[in-house]
């Protein structure tokens, strides 16, 4: 026997229409490319996404066809998120940090019919259009006065302009709730990027699970500030969650150095932000010589790569903000566990309570985690034992975008399939995660691994250090042998042997760095987080003192 309720696709139009229904006078602000202050309401963006989908019918684009963007956190992009979605086409989000010629890669292979920008991309614009064939129309993230004359780009409109023709009032299309809605590429630090490819099932179930209060715990009364980028798994699903509870979204457009992000927060009542540790390390970075105080900001989601614990107790100790250590990845849309504490940890230490703070925290209702070993055979959750993570669950990728060469999925006993996240993480009896390492990145030392997070955390614990990268270095002896590189706070000191000294008592003696390498930046990648693979190219004639 059936249920009998009623049939009513998840579907991203209908976030739109419920936030400019139930919270339209809610307020969408944007720190504009051009510098001002855009401001704008849950509403005007229903508005003008519908434009967008009269644009796109226009154009007679097809179900399914990609429109791609190149464009920082803003309101002109939110409304491409809902009017290309809602429409039934799909949102493709490029990554404006890449290489010029990795973005062609990946226009050239998800299909783009159309590419909207914001005007800082426009030199990237005028280096790739010629080289990617499929885009037939060029849409400047701008007023049209604003639109420079002779740009090269063949047939290039303004977004003003685009949409202005056209009418607000829209239908959206009753679609299957499993189609496409938005796509994006993994970082792809080794071999060619790989596409998520999103539904708008998908988005929707994440959007009600990001908004739990075990999880971002949003609501109606929040002003929500993503840092972390529209372009890298849509925020987050921020865009989506933000209208799903209506409140106050506030873009920081190009702005991202701490000062920027400091004084949107403060001028427009920020309650929560999220971001990579990098961004955070900006805005601690401005805060503390400035004797700056947050005076609404409440919590900050972090994730992406580790949060050093140090960041954790710098936002609790001397600001009152509480920091949600998150984990996720591309291909889970892309929350997976967020570490929030447990009614029993509540009359813990406040020392006691860091250990489990640090962790990437439990698993979100709809995410299925397990660590295995090397045959397959599921570990034990003793919080000690590690293997590799895998994941299942109804946000979670079953399959790239145009998969070759093979499909992501392992099956267990019972032919369920997981994907392999490719992190190495131990589970505690209270189901508390913790990501040892990227597999690849696990330092092995004599038949042990050491854990480079544990080692980078140490280093950036010490008030001298501002970024630590730790990477394994082959050794005659023992396989190989832990180095931390690290970047120096200005003006601030530190020696070799002082920092090595500084490891004592805090790890296993024989997990304590071989040595100490000082660099004066840590490449970073598309997305903020540390590019190993370039660091261990850059330290390809560096040998061990010890080996
Ligand atoms: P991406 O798909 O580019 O977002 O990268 C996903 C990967 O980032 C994960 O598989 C992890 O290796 C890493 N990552 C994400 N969040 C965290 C975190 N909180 N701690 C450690 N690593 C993380």
């Amino acid at each position: 026997m059936l249920g009998l309720m009623q049939d009513q696709p998840l579907l991203i139009s209908a976030l739109i229409e419920f936030a400019a229904r139930h919270h339209g006078d809610a307020e969408i602000v944007s720190r504009r490319v051009e510098g001002d202050i855009h401001r704008s309401t849950w509403r005007d963006v229903a508005a003008r996404a519908r434009k967008v989908a009269n644009a796109l019918d226009q154009m007679k684009l097809a179900e399914s066809d990609r429109v791609a963007t190149l464009a920082w956190n803003g309101y002109r992009h939110l409304e491409l998120y809902y009017g290309v979605s809602g429409s039934g086409r799909v949102l493709h989000t490029l990554n404006p940090r890449l290489h010029p010629d990795q973005v062609v890669w990946i226009a050239n292979h998800a299909e783009d019919q159309v590419l909207c920008f914001d005007m800082t991309f426009l030199p990237i614009v005028q280096a790739i259009h010629a080289k990617c064939p499929t885009i037939k129309q060029y849409v400047a993230l701008c007023d049209a006065d604003k639109l420079p004359a002779d740009t090269g780009i063949p047939g290039l409109v303004s977004y003003e302009a685009w949409i202005a023709p056209q009418k607000d009032s829209y239908v959206w299309p009753k679609l299957d709730e499993n189609a496409a809605s938005s796509m994006c590429y993994t970082s792809g630090t080794t071999g060619n990027p790989k596409a998520a490819l999103y539904s708008h099932r998908s988005s929707i179930l994440h959007a009600y699970a990001a908004a739990l209060p075990d999880v971002m715990c949003l609501s109606a009364r929040d002003s929500v500030l993503p840092v972390v980028p529209m372009f890298h798994v849509n925020a987050w699903g921020l865009p989506y969650s933000a209208a799903m509870v209506g409140c106050k979204l506030v873009f920081p457009g190009a702005g991202m150095d701490g000062k920027s992000v400091y004084d949107l927060m403060e001028s427009e009542k920020v309650t929560f932000a999220a971001g990579v540790p990098t961004v955070w390390q900006m805005l601690l970075g401005h805060l503390k010589p400035n004797n700056l105080k947050f005076s609404t900001l409440t919590r900050t989601v972090i994730g992406g790569s580790a949060c050093p614990p140090a960041m954790i107790n710098a936002f609790r100790d001397d600001y009152g903000v509480d920091v949600l250590h998150a984990w996720g990845m591309t291909e889970m849309s892309p929350l997976g566990t967020l570490c929030t504490l447990k009614n029993k940890h509540l009359g813990m230490s406040a020392e006691d309570q860091m250990k489990i703070r640090l962790k990437q925290g439990r698993a979100i209702f709809g995410v299925d985690m397990k660590i295995v070993g090397e045959n397959g055979q599921e570990l034990p959750w003793d919080g000690k034992t590690y293997g590799d993570l895998l994941v299942k669950g109804p946000w979670i990728v079953k399959d790239y975008f145009k998969t070759e060469g093979g499909h992501p999925l392992v099956s267990d006993a019972n032919g369920e399939g997981w994907f392999p996240t490719g992190d190495v993480a131990t589970i505690d009896a209270d189901g508390y995660m913790q990501i040892t390492d990227r597999s690849k990145d696990v330092i092995k030392s004599g038949g042990e691994w050491i854990s480079s997070i544990d080692i980078e955390n140490i280093a950036v614990a010490h008030p001298a250090i501002a970024m630590a990268a730790c990477i394994g270095v082959k050794h005659p002896k023992w396989d190989e042998r832990p180095v931390v590189v690290v970047v120096k706070k200005p003006g601030a000191e530190v020696t070799r042997d002082e920092l090595i000294q500084f490891y004592e008592g805090k790890t296993a003696k024989w997990q304590i760095p071989d040595d100490v390498v000082f660099v004066d930046a840590i490449p970073l990648g598309a997305t903020g987080k540390m590019l190993k693979t370039k660091l261990r190219e850059q330290l390809a004639n560096y040998t061990l003192p010890t080996a």
